[in-house]
């Protein structure tokens, strides 16, 4: 086959060519970016033809050509495709890590794009026209909606929780209990994350059951904190006891120079247990509670883009800013902005709050579920299709290691399909455009409507008429 490789055309034999030009006038691309390809599909090609494994059947000088303008086009395309795409989440889980978390609300969107698009004060005091912080941004706004004396922004919790002990408990110990040693989604274990801050941690209690005691007896001269994490992603029934938020406090208050920090997790500005959702604090009471710090995530409960937020003492947090590490883990303009516009949204007003898409989600009524859904399956029966669906109830979950304990009802519309099976349905469905992440359950797909805006209404349909083909 060796032979063969002199018949392959060079590049320049491609510029002239009918396909060649249309790949440029279609993409845009520059000549030199689509030669490069080419380029690289030939010398490919080549090795494949002189180690004797060929992809095309019968050389010649115009079946090569084809099938390097053909591989080209294809690459080219490809190229263009963006990684990061929309999907429509069907799941009805509100915080779904794997789908990106919350979803930002038209004000947020609106400001990041501004604020992307132009320069900005950042880091610059307008009013003094010289050099600022842009530590300073939302320490107002976040001092405002959890009633913390300072506050800061980091790039997402996990990072928080380590400037913290890296900070302000190296080389001193921290007590943990044993209950609340959690390991989060993607790895985040507390243990580990405590080791790599150079921070000694000392376990009390066992696995269900913590005293006051426990963290009493505990304490010594070594200790610089005493650290209780939200055990987000799990819940612990039967015989179980923790220690409470205050008893702490009083026990701290005993000690000079010991912090109390509270790794929050998902931390609420937006009380659920108004609508009976959960038994979540919201951030505002744990700081009332007499906490030295507490740092939660930007894009849970909260509802804003990923960060990782810390409040508490003055004292602290200026202690925090001024560490090495907090140009290390500092956040973008795009996320100050998303953010900025999210806090504003807490303190407008309750109706504001409520339209924030995370917060809309999660106390999203039944009644609007149902009629999203009726919605649906009169849209899905006007047309010629294979499926056959219907409505059930079901439950869907918040999600982001969020209020693990609760079900939110709902309504979820079960489809099967007259020749697909449920697999196979569920993936045509997840590779179009844009692609739709159902759940399988009992040989069905189901799609929880707690997750869909009203606006992806016509395009999910859409997409089911697509798959149908
Ligand atoms: C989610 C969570 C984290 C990690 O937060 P990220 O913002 O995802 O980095 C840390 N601690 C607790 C208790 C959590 O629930």
């Amino acid at each position: 086959m060796k032979h063969l490789v002199r018949e392959l055309p060079p590049v320049h034999a491609f510029k002239k060519s009918e396909q060649f030009i249309k790949l440029i006038e279609t993409t845009g691309l520059t000549e030199s970016r689509v030669i490069t390809v080419i380029q690289q599909i030939i010398s490919d090609l080549r090795v494949k033809l002189l180690t004797g494994t060929s992809p095309i059947e019968n050389p010649s000088k115009e079946n090569f050509f084809n099938y390097i303008i053909t591989r080209t086009e294809e690459s080219v395309h490809k190229r263009q495709e963006d990684f990061l795409t929309p999907v429509i989440n069907g799941t009805g889980t509100v915080l779904h890590t794997n789908l990106g978390r919350a979803r930002l609300s038209d004000d947020a969107i609106a400001h990041v794009v501004a604020i992307a698009g132009s320069y900005s004060n950042l880091e610059y005091n307008i009013d003094e026209g010289k050099r600022g912080s842009r530590h300073d941004i939302l320490e107002e706004l976040l001092i405002e909606v959890t009633g913390a004396e300072a506050a800061m922004v980091v790039n997402n919790n996990a990072a928080a929780v380590y400037l913290i002990l890296r900070a302000l408990a190296k080389d001193k110990e921290v007590i943990v209990s044993r209950g609340q040693l959690v390991e989060i989604g993607g790895s985040f274990r507390i243990s580990s994350i405590m080791e790599e801050s150079g921070a000694n941690l000392v376990e009390v209690g066992t696995t269900n059951k913590t005293h006051l005691y426990d963290y009493q007896n505990a304490i010594s001269e070594n200790t610089g904190m005493l650290l209780k994490v939200h055990t987000s992603n799990f819940k612990m029934i039967g015989f179980t006891e923790s220690v409470q938020t205050e008893a702490l406090v009083t026990l701290k208050n005993q000690h000079e120079g010991l912090i109390f920090y509270e790794d929050l997790g998902s931390g609420s500005i937006y009380d659920f247990r108004k609508d009976g959702i959960g038994e979540e604090p919201v951030v505002k009471e744990v700081i009332q509670s007499g906490v030295d710090l507490v740092s939660f995530s930007g894009d849970k409960l909260l509802g804003g883009p990923q960060a990782g937020i810390i409040v508490g003492k003055k004292e602290l947090i200026n202690r925090l800013k001024k560490h090495q590490l907090a140009r290390v883990l500092r956040v973008d303009k795009m996320t100050f902005a998303g953010l900025e516009k999210t806090l504003r949204d807490y303190l407008t007003s309750e109706e504001a709050t409520r339209k924030l898409p995370t917060v809309r989600d999660i106390t999203k009524t039944l009644s609007e579920i149902e009629n999203q859904a009726n919605a649906f399956i009169t849209a899905l029966t006007e047309v010629d299709t294979g499926y056959h669906c219907y409505i059930k109830e079901s439950t869907s979950q918040i999600g982001g290691g969020t209020m693990p304990d609760v079900q939110l009802p709902t309504y979820v519309v079960s489809l099967t399909h007259a020749t697909y099976s449920e697999n196979e349905l569920a993936e045509k469905l997840r590779l179009g455009t844009p692609a739709i992440i159902t759940r399988i359950q009992e040989e069905q797909v189901m799609i929880d409507f707690r997750t869909i805006s009203i606006e992806e209404m016509p395009e999910l349909i859409q997409a089911f008429i697509v798959a149908d083909r």
